[in-house]
């Protein structure tokens, strides 16, 4: 099957896309080997597993759904777990700053 559209040009940016941290030469988006941590990463953050991954793309056996209906399902997962995970940014600014306004709060019982 060929891909719905050509990807856009990507350019590496001299460290690892995994998520390592490790700096690259010219030209690699990946050290050795990190494409596939790259890859089952996403896979198990969007989809929490191959099987679910397999399945959300339509290819589960017996899977007819039509391509389109396929993509809109992906976006909403997507956007779903960017939610979420900016749900968790939230509440580790919302805890952090319960944590500050205590503090603050004994220090000022104390002063
Ligand atoms: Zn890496």
């Amino acid at each position: 099957m060929e891909p719905l559209s050509k990807p856009k040009k990507l350019m590496p940016t001299g460290v690892c896309w995994c998520g390592c941290g490790t700096e690259l030469g010219v030209g690699s988006f990946f050290s050795p080997g990190h494409d596939k941590i790259a890859e089952a990463k996403i896979i198990r953050e969007v989809f929490g597993d191959v099987a679910h991954f397999v399945a959300a793309f339509g290819k589960a056996p017996g899977d007819a759904r039509p391509i389109e209906e396929v993509l809109v399902t992906i976006a909403n997962r997507a956007r779903l777990v960017q939610a979420l995970r900016q749900l968790d940014e939230l509440r580790e600014v919302i805890s952090g700053a319960l944590v500050e306004a205590q503090v603050g709060g004994t220090d000022a019982k104390g002063a």
